[in-house]
């Protein structure tokens, strides 16, 4: 089969779109047709080289795709050949103290594939059929392969972490990114009232299309100063930082007393300062978000199927192309999903 594959660390250069050979399942695995992928900021800092984390070259990325079952491994009975599946990548071990307990996110062994596993981004793939969900008939490959890791992300921060209520204000940082874009649309479906940041107007106009009651150019402005003028100095409830350094004292300034930030990511960094006097003195609630269970998946990705919540694909390139696609996530041009095709698929 052709994949997309880097057999060392680097720059974007790195990529190779060809041969690779075609994936073995296992018994509890499924081989799926890869119709549509999508890339996510993992890929980025995969492909870069993470600490502690030793991959077995060369590696196949991506994390998010969609397609049609091959054939299902013998202990597979949830899916049959030309089943329509998206992948979640989350995989847990299902008997460690946190599995028991009923979360796999926080599972001792939790991995992600195309982080610590090869990935998706291939004319095929063979997946655990724990990291499969079935796509309705009539959803577009290209939504079905770009929704699944930053909505079940935006999700598990939204609703089960900071806990958002109707008529609370919460503001997303980033809007433009895949989680950014996410946790604006999900935190007015929760009936927020929802303030996003971007870096261009053009952007700042689709994070609007999206439902943002009111948007804040952070290239221009001081946001966490614009928060303050927007809430009569009292700052909102929720923040979604997942910037990182380069907004972490920003975020934390933007909070009302007693609220909460809830961080999935540092893409500028994992080290800001930290003024303790405000968490203290403000009651501020600090809350860590990986990933999202299979019922939060199963929630969250049936809002999508039916519409409620949509991925945006800022642009779909062949799988050959996966460079240029790189390129845009780290240039941050855009708004929303880049998606990636296998070129034998257009
Ligand atoms: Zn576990």
């Amino acid at each position: 089969m052709q994949a997309v594959q880097f057999s060392e660390h680097g720059d974007t250069d790195v990529l190779e779109y060809g041969e690779f050979a075609d994936p073995d399942p296992d018994d509890d695995e499924v081989l799926v047709d890869v119709k549509a992928a999508a890339l996510n900021h993992l890929d980025v800092w995969t492909r870069r080289g993470l600490p502690g984390i030793d991959l077995e070259m060369p590696h196949i990325p991506g994390s998010d795709a969609a397609g049609v079952v091959e054939s299902v491994g013998d202990d597979v009975s949830r899916f049959e050949p030309g089943d329509r599946v998206a992948v979640s990548a989350g995989v847990s071990c299902g008997h460690c103290e946190f599995c028991r307990d009923g979360d796999p996110t926080l599972c001792v062994n939790f991995h992600i594939i195309g982080e610590h596993v090869r990935g998706v981004h291939a004319e095929q793939a063979a997946v655990p059929a724990d990291n499969l969900v079935p796509v309705p008939d009539g959803v577009d490959w290209e939504v079905a392969g770009s929704t699944s890791l930053v909505f079940q992300t935006a999700w598990r921060m939204l609703m089960t972490r900071a806990e958002v209520k109707p008529g609370e204000t919460v503001l997303v940082l980033g809007a433009s990114g895949g989680v950014g874009h996410a946790a604006l649309q999900i935190a007015k479906y929760a009936g927020a009232e929802v303030y996003a940041t971007a870096s261009s107007e053009v952007k700042l106009e689709y994070a609007r299309e999206l439902g943002a009651d009111e948007v804040i150019n952070y290239e221009n402005e001081d946001f966490a100063d614009e928060i303050r003028d927007l809430t009569g100095r009292r700052g909102v409830d929720v923040v979604v930082d997942h910037v990182g350094a380069a907004t972490w004292q920003n975020s934390l300034a933007s909070l009302a007393k007693g609220g909460r930030v809830v961080t999935c990511g540092a893409t500028t960094g994992p080290n800001p300062e930290t003024d303790i006097n405000r968490i203290f003195w403000n009651q501020l609630n600090v809350l860590g978000s990986t990933m999202g269970t299979p019922g939060e998946v199963d929630d969250v990705l049936e809002l999508v199927w039916e519409g409620h919540l949509e991925p945006r694909v800022r642009d779909t390139l062949p799988m050959s192309e996966a460079s240029r696609a790189h390129e845009m996530l780290e240039n941050r041009e855009g708004f929303g999903k880049v998606v990636v095709v296998p070129d034998s698929e257009l």
